[in-house]
């Protein structure tokens, strides 16, 4: 490694930022060959399972595909709950789901579950216990660094004084990004005034790994399949599932204050009872809701990666998942480049990223955009028309496929398979 007065480490690509998004790009690339350096202001939290924190992801499918081959998905300490099926109604507090629901079976649409959900805190075992293993990976946390570029390539100061010259930068820190601001990237946002509640509770009957999406005056409320608690023993109820609940902010500051039994209530009020009691584990967590898009995701030397360059609202699940197309496509375009000898921070390279990644982020945020005002509306007349819509959509067989391709973020088309 080297010091203050030494001779800079040369690398194909640094990366600042090692969240979910980051520190997977960093495993894929150097799972290419491409030498790297990966940097966080934070220390990453230490590889043992400290307990169950009670965040958790839907890891659609593609996302999947991309942790396997990035030799992070067989390191998770715990086994991810596949979402085999997702039911979709209309709703109120205090009554039952809408008969007129959407009905989603994942055997119907892929030869896959729709996605699998993981613990946010096992994800990050799975990188942590990964990314010591990869030759040409330097892992640099916790530490901060100034970064200059310029057209002939980008030079990376540490607080320590260490340097590291490189042909590309990564943002990857996240919403409040510094080197999107430094580049003069400016962000388009959309606050929702909304907070959206995240957290697990165990329950007293299984859940069949099938997820539950309704549509409530007030917003979404989505509970998620987990794997059963057995590993945890923070409940003597068996099974478990999380919950991302989109509330009004004063409504949800009213449930955050509550206890375990009132918050336990107030979540079997929405879901109903089909899972049997229930019991509130691991900490809440509340989010204020917000949408942003950066207007370019490339700068001289310089490309944004999930949330440093789109943020959405959490209504389909979908934030972590679009970090990861961007560190799909990222990937492949530095390893084919790096593996030609090209220059991997070239503004062509940066184009082909860009065009292929903001439009569809732009989607998503649109999708999602849409599906927020569309369910969050308890006009009666809006609400009858939106059941009948669930409903419909439920019996028209291609459009009912491709919503849920989408969500898996498989090609819409009916041809893919997964490549033997
Ligand atoms: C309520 C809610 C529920 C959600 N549920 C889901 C879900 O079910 N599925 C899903 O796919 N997505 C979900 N998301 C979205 C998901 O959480 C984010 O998209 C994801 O965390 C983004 O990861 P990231 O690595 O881009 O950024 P972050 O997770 O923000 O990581 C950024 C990293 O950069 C580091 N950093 C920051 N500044 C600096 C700096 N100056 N120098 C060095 N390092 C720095 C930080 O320490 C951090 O480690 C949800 C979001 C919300 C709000």
């Amino acid at each position: 490694m080297t010091s203050e007065n030494s001779a800079p480490l040369d690398v194909a690509v640094a990366i600042v930022g090692a969240g979910p998004v980051g520190a997977t790009l960093a495993a894929s690339l150097a799972a290419r060959d491409v030498p790297c350096a990966v940097i966080d202001a934070q220390p990453l939290p230490p590889m043992a399972l400290q307990g169950f924190d009670g965040r958790a992801y839907a890891i659609a499918l593609a996302s999947q595909r991309l942790l396997e081959q990035a030799g992070v998905w067989n390191r998770l300490p715990c086994t991810p709950c596949p979402i085999e099926g997702i039911k979709v109604a209309d709703g109120r507090p205090g009554e039952r789901p809408s008969d007129l629901d959407l009905d989603f079976v994942a055997e119907e649409v892929a030869e896959e579950p729709f996605g699998w959900m993981v613990e946010a805190r096992a994800l990050r075992v799975a990188l942590n216990a990964r990314l010591p293993e990869l030759p040409g990976l330097h892992v640099f946390a916790p530490m901060t660094a100034e970064v200059t570029r310029d057209a002939e390539g980008a030079e990376l100061r540490l607080a320590d004084g260490r340097r590291i010259r490189a042909q590309l930068v990564i943002g990857a820190e996240g919403r409040g990004s510094p080197l999107r601001g430094q580049a003069g990237i400016n962000v388009l946002r959309h606050d929702y005034g909304q907070v959206g509640l995240v957290g697990a509770f165990a329950h007293e009957r299984p859940h069949g790994n099938r997820a539950l999406e309704l549509f409530l005056p007030a917003g979404p409320f989505a509970q998620l399949p987990l794997s059963d608690l057995r590993e945890f023993g923070v409940s003597s109820l068996p099974h478990a599932s999380a919950f991302v609940w989109t509330e009004r902010t004063a409504t949800a500051k009213r449930m955050l204050a509550l206890d375990d039994a009132g918050f336990g209530r107030e979540l079997r009020r929405r879901i109903g009872d089909w899972l049997g009691a229930i019991e509130p584990i691991g900490r809440r967590w509340h989010y204020p809701l917000t949408a942003m898009h950066a207007e370019r995701y490339v700068d001289t030397r310089l490309a944004l990666v999930g949330d440093a360059a789109h943020g959405m609202h959490p209504i389909a699940g979908q934030g972590l998942n679009i970090g990861f197309r961007d560190v799909t496509a990222l990937s492949k375009l530095v390893g084919q480049a790096h593996a030609a000898g090209r220059d991997v921070g070239s503004p062509d390279l940066l184009r082909a990223y860009q065009a292929e990644r903001r439009s569809d982020a732009m989607l998503m945020i649109g999708a999602t955009h849409v599906l927020e005002k569309l369910f969050g509306n308890d006009f009666g007349p809006v609400r009858l028309a939106r059941r009948l819509g669930i409903a419909a959509v439920d019996r028209i067989g291609p459009l009912k496929r491709a919503f849920a391709r989408q969500a898996m973020g498989l090609p819409i088309g009916p041809a893919l398979r997964r490549a033997p």
